[in-house]
């Protein structure tokens, strides 16, 4: 009894956890564009790569590299193979989860398996709290898992939820609504941030924007209505959901008790580099205000909750294919883009062929994927049976589509496409990812603020490590197997 008082007397207290971690989320941020215009960033950019501790080779380290699979994995910890979340037309669609006060797609959590951050933080902090936003359902949603916490998202003008969290929008969401800002953007203008000279990409190439309003300024619709539709493609919305997220850290008091969580996903980056490309001066722009916008966030939570209280993980769901059509003038390189349509009638032809000389359900066989090959833009075909016996650490196309693809996922065949090809989308001729490729995997891990070692660290770090890295910043455990590590060179000594 003696004993055990005083070993209870001389255990060190508990360290006080940060009251506030904030996940940034950028749709579709390439790390190579904080190299290309480095300076000339001044601003959240610069302030976290230049104070935190960078991963240089950060990855959503699977193969469908799309925004529901990458951003079910940032605070799970888990693969898409086990989040089950595998790609973006099977995420977070719930038709019974309708929105309120707005039509549109009803959404929910209810195909995400595992646990997160802010469950694991609950199970010990029963008063943490997470308020988690986006213009996209499936940005605002994946990275709490199923908790029904604060989640809102973009929908025609307005910031809604769904009836899996609540059934009345709260008043700071009303009152955000009522201001009606994104339909004020009529007639506004998206003009470039700094002086022509400080931009080198040349502003007029044929494949950008579907060859319609490819030169700066951009001016949006006269009609209020369109222009909150149109503005989702524009710098601004990122803007508009930081505010929207200040004022949520506002009314629910985030930060002063105990641990809370704020996740953001912002999306213009991804609506810009689609419709732009990776190369266009456009996606340079909105690089340009994503970092002022990102100083006046930062600053407005570090004034509010203070900076010893703050940890800052910025990252990204996916990156971007440059589009094949410029990949191919500037470069002669063999880049396409490839129709499910050309493949199914290339399988139809297969087994027509097979069949006739007296085989059965060919389709199964791996001759049909020998065959697909010869499709243009096609890579590689592997069956998924085969990949568990591959070389993980030198062959990256195979790891990543291990990541992506539970063993019981019914998947026989898996297509990659020659490096700069994408899958085409009918009748829309957009920048792409989605490929188990670099350009697309490769993603911006950055932590920032309390407990973090600063400095900047080389070897493969993934999405799903940033989960326990925080987990082990803040004195918190997964409740279930993970697949993520902690990223220790991250960490200051005392923790
Ligand atoms: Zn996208």
């Amino acid at each position: 009894m003696t004993l055990l008082l005083c070993l209870a007397l001389l255990a060190p207290p508990a360290p006080a956890r940060p009251k506030l971690v904030v996940v940034i989320t950028v749709d579709q941020l390439r790390p190579d564009y904080l190299d290309r215009w480095k300076s000339q960033l001044t601003g959240g950019l610069f302030q976290l790569v230049s104070e935190g501790a960078v991963f240089a080779d950060g990855y959503q380290d699977h193969a469908v590299t799309e925004t529901a699979p990458g951003h079910s994995t940032i605070l799970s910890g888990l693969w898409p193979a086990h989040t089950g979340i595998i790609r973006n037309s099977q995420g977070v669609q719930d038709s019974a989860a309708t929105l309120l006060g707005v039509a549109g797609p009803g959404a929910s959590p209810q195909r995400f398996r595992g646990t997160t951050l802010f469950d694991w933080l609950k199970s010990v902090d029963p008063t943490t709290r997470a308020l988690s936003v986006s213009r996209k359902d499936r940005g605002a949603i994946l990275p709490i898992g199923r908790a029904k916490e604060q989640v809102y998202w973009y929908q025609s003008g307005l910031f809604t939820t769904s009836r899996y969290y609540a059934d009345s929008l709260p008043l700071w969401v009303r009152t955000f609504n009522a201001r009606r800002l994104p339909f004020k953007a009529a007639n506004a203008t998206w003009a470039l941030l700094l002086p022509d000279s400080a931009y080198k990409e040349d502003d007029n190439e044929p494949w950008e924007n579907g060859g319609r309003d490819v030169l700066f300024p951009h001016r949006l619709p006269a009609d209020s209505v369109s222009a909150a539709g149109v503005i989702a493609g524009t710098p601004m919305l990122d803007s508009l959901t930081l505010l929207f997220a200040l004022d949520g850290l506002e009314a629910l008091r985030l930060g002063r008790k105990g641990t809370d969580i704020l996740a953001v996903s912002l999306s213009s980056t991804d609506a810009v580099g689609h419709a732009y490309g990776p190369d266009s001066r456009e996606i340079h722009d909105q690089v340009l205000r994503l970092d002022r916008y990102l100083a006046w966030f930062l600053k407005r939570v570090v004034d509010r909750v203070g900076k010893d209280n703050v940890v800052v993980v910025l990252t990204a769901d996916h990156g971007v294919t440059s589009f094949p059509e410029r990949t191919r003038a500037k470069t002669g390189a063999q880049a396409y883009r490839v129709s499910v349509d050309t493949i199914v009638t290339a399988v139809n032809r297969d087994l027509d062929r097979l069949a006739g000389a007296g085989a059965s359900r060919a389709w199964l066989s791996f001759e049909t994927g020998m065959l697909l090959r010869a499709v243009q833009g096609v890579g590689r075909v592997d069956r998924v049976a085969d990949l568990a016996r591959a070389d993980t650490a030198s062959d990256p196309v195979a790891r990543r589509w291990i990541h992506q693809l539970a063993p019981d996922a019914g998947v026989v065949l898996v297509i990659t496409l020659q490096p700069g090809s994408v899958w085409a989308v009918e009748n829309s001729p957009i920048a792409m990812h989605g490929q188990p490729s670099d350009d697309d995997a490769h993603v911006p891990i950055i932590f920032w603020g309390r407990g973090v070692k600063r400095g900047v660290y080389r070897g493969r770090a993934n999405t799903v490590d940033i989960a326990p890295t925080l987990g082990r910043l803040l004195g918190v455990t997964p409740l279930s197997l993970i697949d993520g590590r902690v990223l220790t060179d991250a960490l200051a000594p005392r923790n």
